[in-house]
């Protein structure tokens, strides 16, 4: 894993404030770092980790050549656990079973540092049973513990947890930032300045697009809106889209209404005339095409009624029902 804050890209003064917490030894138990997906709170987490556990930090730098420093670059650093959530259906989860097996580990002495860290990441999706588990331990960490949650929703999470942490919130990155670590991630200038289009300060948001399931989600919202804007939507499409949508998972619905959003939104923006940047800045063409079909009213109706549905999809039991029932609805606003 990387151990040095200058690999990261973006979050400048974040680290700033982290790294002096580390230099003066005043590093806080439990530490809640927030921030949307995609934008490398993890990769934070893990440099604050390595100079927690160094044997001889520079400055709150991993020195990056002790024997912990060694162990965590191999990722088999005995002092330094993870829980992520487990992934079923499509849903993330945390569960007891995962928090009870940590606190065993922690339990025992340190090997390798004098201190222990203990990153959970996708905290928000520790159920209630998980978190009071967990509640317990950060309230008395007994021995040098340190514990960094990190999650994409702080409203998901328990106030007992986020009352007992040191909260870092992580803005998202610059558009120039998300191109330099999309071509780190060995994807050619022009497609990254592409996708960064999308990322709305997110990598992992602009990645969603650079792989074939992305662009196809990204070609059903298109022609959807497509549909609405050319006053098209009738009952066979609401069925047929309905179905191709009710065999989606939870994640990829989400990405399909964020990516409808994005054309409600960009076309609001041609409206408006202003020089904000479009996301769909490749489709500016055929999105001028379309301007005039759908009014400004109608758009913020729609607008607002994805983001509700997108919102719905967390408790949503049948994606099928919740897809056609929002198409429905978006066809009557269109036919209003
Ligand atoms: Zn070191």
């Amino acid at each position: 894993m990387n151990i040095f804050w200058k690999n990261i890209i973006g979050h400048e003064r974040n680290i700033d404030r982290l790294k002096l917490l580390c230099s003066e030894d005043r590093v806080p138990h439990s530490m809640l770092f927030c921030g949307i997906q995609g934008i490398g709170k993890r990769l934070v987490a893990e440099s604050m980790a390595a100079a927690i556990l160094c044997h001889n930090p520079i400055a709150g730098t991993a020195c990056g050549e002790c024997p912990s420093c060694k162990a965590l670059m191999a990722d088999i650093h005995p002092d330094f656990f993870q829980v992520q959530p487990e992934v079923k259906k499509g849903s993330e989860l945390i569960k007891i079973e995962a928090i009870r097996e940590m606190q065993e580990k922690i339990s025992r002495m340190p090997v390798v540092s004098k201190q222990r860290v203990v990153i959970i990441d996708d905290a928000q999706t520790m159920n209630d049973a998980a978190a009071n588990c967990l509640l317990k331990t950060i309230e008395e960490p007994g021995g040098q513990i340190y514990f960094i949650l990190i999650t994409n929703s702080v409203m998901a999470m328990l106030t007992t947890i986020i009352s007992r942490c040191m909260r870092e919130d992580f803005g998202g990155l610059e558009s120039q930032d998300v191109v330099k670590v999309l071509v780190q991630k060995g994807i050619d200038d022009k497609q990254a300045s592409y996708l960064a289009g999308f990322a709305d300060g997110s990598v992992g948001q602009g990645l969603l697009l650079n792989d074939e399931e992305g662009s196809s989600l990204h070609n059903s919202a298109m022609k959807f809106f497509t549909a609405c804007a050319q006053s098209v939507v009738d009952m066979e499409l609401a069925w047929m889209l309905g179905r191709e949508l009710g065999e989606k998972d939870k994640g990829q619905l989400q990405q399909w209404f964020g990516f409808f959003i994005m054309l409600l939104r960009d076309q609001l923006v041609l409206y408006s005339g202003s020089d904000i940047i479009l996301y769909n800045q490749m489709d500016m063409g055929r999105l001028g095409n379309l301007a005039g079909g759908l009014s400004q009213r109608k758009l913020l109706a729609i607008l607002k009624l994805a983001r509700e549905y997108q919102g719905r999809l967390r408790y949503s039991v049948n994606n099928r029902l919740l897809a056609e029932s929002f198409i429905v609805r978006v066809k009557d606003i269109v036919e209003d």
